[in-house]
């Protein structure tokens, strides 16, 4: 079965996508659990961090910065965001296409539990 995040950034099924460009894809979580809820997902297919390695690092910053453009796109970069990547069994990731989590537009709860 062909990977839920690789159809988005194929454009086979529907996201919200809010940018797309060589390296990476973000789109609006389908579940959110703030306010605002993207998800930044590399556009080559890879499990998670543990996939990545140094001849991917072009990627990899892209990745982070995409976090800052995302942010401003969606109005929280002075307000405030949480950055999460789940990896593996213990973390629950669901998705077994490494994304980052960017969280934001209201206070959140103190703690990273
Ligand atoms: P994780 O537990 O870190 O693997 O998170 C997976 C995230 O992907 C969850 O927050 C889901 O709500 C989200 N998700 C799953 N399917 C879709 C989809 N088709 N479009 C957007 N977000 C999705």
């Amino acid at each position: 079965m062909e990977c839920i995040f690789c159809k988005i950034v194929d454009g086979k099924t529907e996201g919200e996508v809010l940018l797309q460009d060589k390296y990476v894809c973000a789109f609006r979580d389908i579940n959110p659990a703030a306010p605002s809820h993207i998800l930044i997902v590399p556009n080559e297919h890879l499990t998670s961090i543990e996939a990545l390695s140094p001849d991917k690092i072009k990627l990899a910053g892209r990745l982070l910065l995409a976090v800052k453009d995302v942010a401003r796109l969606e109005g929280i970069s002075q307000t405030g965001y949480r950055v999460i990547t789940n990896t593996g069994a213990d973390s629950h990731q669901e998705v077994q296409h490494l994304h980052i989590h960017v969280l934001g537009g209201a206070p959140m709860k103190h703690g990273l539990g």
